[in-house]
């Protein structure tokens, strides 16, 4: 047997070996070998990839006039109009200077620390940062330090350790995290960001975006603190139903992206078609508020009715982990929900801590407290 044989078997061992799903999707359900489930593993957290009239009205209004390809890059000949005319409405939404759009959340992060970093630079990340982010960090060469998850004492006492060590600082965060739920202080990360003049503040709101703020600019606009912020990345594959990404800052990083960052110059640009789509969804974003309301109601039902089981329950998010342990029997765990009708994957190391593997409910706008209910006996049965 070669080594990449025995390794899978390892993983199978270990419980740990990953598959493909296979899945038809039916709005809010998936349709599997199992049968039709209700989808608590989905990031459209706004229902908006899953509705038909407004493709509907997208391809009425805009849609064929836009190509499929940009077939190359922006710095070449990929540079269409509609990517400046989206960049220029972030911008203007999130009342900052510039935006600047990525072919994914995974490129942003990959890239953007990279451009940013020389061996002067020391890189701040909270422990449960994405894995996109720890990639870029390592891609960086740059010093990094990781706080503990959310403890801002640790960060200060890591800054005041070695912050004078280096010329510039840059502190990671995610403001929703992917994977327990729950929220970063971004008031208490803006006054530490306040405290010196070469700190910068990079935060990620890839499970925020559409969700959170009176217009579902993320969490930074719920605590009124976007112009805080030097690096917010937002993401259009989750709550917003399409593909890319972008980052809000100013001009000049805008400018300096633009010249350094590798996964932004050396990769074709999004499609512009796609490209389209997001601006679509991005302009009717203060619209879809009564979603926001019913995701955030059914969230805080599902959470209260979980704290009777998991008093530890951290979330306070439509991101709801139910911490089973081990990878066994988590996976017991999803299969049995699959019997019962709903379709909830289990997380296990390394995407999460060891010994915390999980199911990761979360939830969508289209998910009423009703449709929960059932879920919620077969927990306590558990
Ligand atoms: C999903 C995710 C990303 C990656 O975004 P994609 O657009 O899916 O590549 C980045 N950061 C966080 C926190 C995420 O959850």
């Amino acid at each position: 047997m070669n080594r990449f044989l025995n390794e899978l078997s390892a993983l199978k061992d270990k419980g740990n070996f990953r598959t493909l799903p296979t899945l038809k999707h039916k709005g809010k359900y998936v349709q599997t070998s199992d049968g039709l489930l209700l989808n608590l593993s989905s990031n459209d957290y706004l229902g908006l990839a899953a509705e038909q009239d407004l493709r509907d009205e997208f391809f009425q209004e805009t849609g064929t006039n836009e190509l499929l390809s940009s077939s190359s890059s922006r710095l070449l000949t990929g540079n269409f109009e509609v990517y400046e005319e989206l960049e220029s409405f972030l911008a203007e939404r999130y009342n900052r200077q510039a935006a600047l759009l990525f072919n994914s959340g995974y490129h942003a992060n990959l890239g953007i620390l990279p451009a940013l970093s020389n061996k002067h630079t020391l890189i701040l990340a909270d422990k449960l940062v994405h894995a996109s982010i720890i990639d870029g960090i390592q891609l960086s060469g740059a010093a990094y330090k990781r706080y503990k998850h959310n403890d801002y004492e640790h960060l200060q006492e890591l800054l005041n350790r070695f912050g004078t060590l280096y010329d510039m600082i840059i502190i990671v965060t995610e403001s929703i995290f992917s994977m327990d739920g729950d929220k970063a202080d971004l008031k208490r990360l803006t006054d530490i960001k306040k405290s010196a003049s070469n700190i910068l503040l990079y935060v990620d709101e890839a499970h925020a975006v559409g969700v959170e703020g009176e217009t579902g600019l993320g969490l930074a606009e719920s605590l009124d603190c976007i112009s805080d912020i030097d690096f917010l990345v937002g993401t259009f594959g989750k709550a917003l139903g399409s593909m890319g990404a972008y980052v809000i800052c100013n001009s000049y990083f805008r400018e300096y992206l633009i010249n350094r960052m590798r996964p932004l110059i050396f990769s074709t640009a999004l499609p512009p078609l796609n490209v389209a789509w997001s601006l679509f969804l991005f302009k009717r974003l203060p619209l879809f508020k009564n979603r926001r309301v019913q995701l955030k109601e059914c969230a805080e039902w599902m959470r209260k009715e979980l704290r009777k089981i998991d008093a530890g329950l951290i979330s306070s998010s439509h991101i709801i982990p139910f911490i089973t342990g081990d990878n066994e029997s988590t996976i017991a765990l999803s299969s049995k929900l699959k019997e019962s009708g709903f379709f909830a994957l289990p997380v296990r190391p390394p995407t999460v801590p060891s010994g915390s593997a999980r199911i990761r409910f979360s939830l969508t706008a289209d998910i009423t407290i009703t449709d929960l209910k059932h879920l919620i006996m077969l927990l306590e049965w558990k």
